[in-house]
Formats: C-alpha cells, structure tokens, sequence
C-alpha cells in the first residue's frame, strides 16, 4: 500500500476573480472544476489542474471574497514547487512573468515567484521521470508548461516530531532534505524549513492544506494506519469529485488523504471542465439560491485552445451553397 505523491493542495484566495487571471491566464493551467466549498456553499472552491484534472497537478483554492492576504507560519506550507522541462522553461517563465509585472527570483537552477496574494511557487527542471501532467493554453507552448506539483515545503521547529507518522504509517522515505512520498505510478517531496519568528495568519495566499493520493480501495485502510500512529483523522468524508479524511500531523501541517477516483468528469464532459458552476447532487437544490451571489469570474474559454469566439452559435445552416 503506497500513496501516490500529492493529490491536490488547497489554499485561500480572497480574489477569485484575479485569481483565476493569474492560474489560468498568466500561469496557464486549467481550471477543471468550479465548484463551492461543500463546508460553506455560498463561496467558491476552484480546482486548477492540468488538461484531464489529474491528481499531482491540482491547486485549489476556497474564495474568502475580501480575506486579507495571510502569512506562512509554524505548522504551515510555505511553498510549493513545480516541475517544468528544461532551463529553457525556467527562462521563459522568468519573461513571462516579468512581462506581467510579477517578479521572480533565480534561486540556482531554480525560478521562486509569487501569486497576487503572496503565495510563494518554485519552478525547477523535473527529474523525477514521472508523467508530466500537463494543460493546454492559448498562450503557453507545452513544452514550457507547469508539468505537476514536485512537492512542498513547510514550517516546523520541531520536525522530528513528525517522523513517526511520516516514515511509519504514511510510508514516506528520508532523502538528503526532504522526505519522498511515491507510489507506483508518481511521488512528491515533503520538506520543512525552521518557522519565521513571526506567527502564521491563515488569509489570502496561504495554504489551507495538503492532499496525498490513495488508491480507491485502500483509502479505509489508511485511515487505519494513521490512527495507530496517534493521528485523529476525521471520518471518510464523500466530496463526490474524491473522497477525503484528513488530520492534522504532528508538526501542525493539516494533511488529508483523497481518493484517486472518482475524478472531474463525474458531472460533466472532459472538454467542457470548469466552464459551469458544478454542483454536487446534494447541493443541486441550492443552485438557484447561490448561483447569483457567486462572485462574477472571467470565462475561461478565451484561454483555451481553439477557443470559441463569444457569440459565435455554430456555422449557419445556409452557408453551403
Ligand atoms: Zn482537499
């Protein structure tokens, strides 16, 4: 039994609409679903991913309209990093966001840069040999995409805390500075840095939580395995798009553990993701109550390949002669 990396990692945004302007414009992923918080339907949960919503390349973000942005703390993820496929990538990157006015630092070989809301993000050339997960763009060459989470990097001033329940029950192995955490078909790394001196705030640009993969049939078992490493996971919860337990481990990082199934076609076409506001079956009754008080966002379809001309209603009936 071994989890398969990252499965998705949830943060705030306070700004969905420049939200979705810098992932799915500037950055060029995909938004896959857009959805509500199934805790609190009256704001979004937009899921960013590559082009099939694949688990290890799936950011997603609860709208707080209006949150201050935060800052990382102890217990916190801080950054996360990002495979790309060569130094050509780094490069092109450091010009594209440049042309956007968001700096960016080279840190090595590697390209560290922020969201509007003070998310930190890591490109560096992947060589971990896994699939890269990639979305289709207007604007960005495929082979320049963002390719999939590599891993993250969180605050501790106790790291070995954590061990037990990292190497023992959630089969993560130590490397040179980070843990790896693989599966048969893909894995990620998990690392801690010490915490700043000031407090973390949960607000805009922070990271609520991080996700690892589970097989569908192994998900139970999991749940197992961390309550006999002292862990208080919650019950299996059915988020219909996966389903999810989390806890929180013992250096104060909220984990879950989602299931890889059954994924973002389960309500609508994999051509048309994210278009609509998705609504699970048991909040389909509400749509009429909360689709007007959403917040209005950009149509993503103007990024997309091929993209549709607004207005455009399909080639007139009379126009073969
Ligand atoms: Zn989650």
């Amino acid at each position: 039994m071994q989890l398969e990396g990252i499965h998705h990692i949830t943060a705030i945004t306070g700004d969905a609409p420049r939200n979705v302007d810098f992932y799915a414009r500037v950055l060029g992923l995909r938004l896959v679903k857009k959805t509500v918080n199934q805790d609190d339907p009256t704001i979004y949960h937009l899921f960013y991913g590559d082009e099939r919503g694949d688990p290890g390349l799936d950011l997603t973000f609860f709208e707080y309209p209006g949150a201050s942005p935060g800052r990382a703390g102890e217990g916190m993820v801080h950054r996360i990093g990002w495979r790309v496929a060569s130094a050509d990538a780094i490069g092109y990157w450091a010009d594209r966001l440049g042309d956007e006015g968001t700096p960016s630092e080279r840190v090595g070989a590697r390209l560290r840069f922020r969201d509007p809301e003070g998310l930190e993000h890591e490109l560096l050339v992947d060589e971990s040999g896994d699939d890269p997960l990639v979305a289709d763009h207007v604007e960005v060459p495929r082979e320049m995409a963002l390719q999939g989470f590599d891993g993250v990097r969180a605050y501790a001033a106790q790291p070995e805390a954590s061990r037990a329940l990292l190497e023992r029950a959630m089969g993560f192995e130590q490397r040179s500075e980070a843990w790896e955490v693989r599966g048969r078909r893909r894995g990620s790394l998990y690392a801690y840095d010490p915490p700043p001196a000031e407090r973390g705030v949960q607000g805009g640009g922070t990271v609520h939580h991080v996700a690892f993969a589970s097989t569908v049939e192994d998900h139970e078992a999991w749940r197992d395995r961390v309550i006999g490493a002292e862990a208080r996971p919650t019950p299996v919860i059915d988020r219909f798009y996966f389903k999810s337990i989390y806890f929180r481990e013992p250096s104060g990082v909220l984990f879950e553990l989602a299931t890889m199934g059954p994924g973002f076609t389960a309500d609508e076409p994999l051509e048309h993701l994210g278009e609509k506001l998705s609504l699970p079956p048991a909040f389909e009754h509400m749509r009429e109550q909360v689709e007007p008080r959403l917040t209005p966002l950009p149509d993503i379809r103007q990024w997309r390949p091929r993209a549709v001309p607004s207005g455009y209603t399909g080639p007139a009936s009379n126009s073969i002669s």
